[in-house]
């Protein structure tokens, strides 16, 4: 999730310094026309993308794997936040000596995040 924060900033950051740069050779009306397109095509449209990638790429993990039960587990980042690391199918950092069950409302406020 971070690198797609990251890479849309960069992506954001170079087409605002391009577009501005066009702003001097392209008539007004165009150019605010194309700074639209451009921040959608460029910026956004690969952003999410890359996160729905994100989400098909951790769907066992967010879905079926013990970390998912967990109130340790941060499912937006797939991470663990009591020990800061990423579990996968194959791999729980605790080995489940610090799984704690999620409480209700922690079950309630991710089934409808979701
Ligand atoms: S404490 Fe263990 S079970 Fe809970 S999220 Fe972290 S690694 Fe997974």
């Amino acid at each position: 999730m971070g690198s797609i924060i990251f890479w849309g900033i960069i992506r954001l950051a170079l087409t605002i310094a391009g577009v501005w740069m066009l702003y001097f050779y392209m008539d007004y009306g165009l150019w605010w026309a194309f700074g639209i397109v451009a921040l959608y095509g460029i910026v956004l449209h690969p952003a999410l993308i890359q996160y729905k990638l994100f989400e098909e790429e951790n769907k066992e993990i967010i879905d079926f794997t013990l970390c998912s039960t967990c109130k340790y587990f941060d499912t937006t980042a797939v991470l663990c936040i009591k020990l800061d690391e990423h579990p996968t199918k194959n791999y729980l950092p605790c080995d489940g000596e610090a799984w704690e069950p999620k409480s209700y409302e922690d079950r309630y406020e991710n089934k409808y995040q979701a």
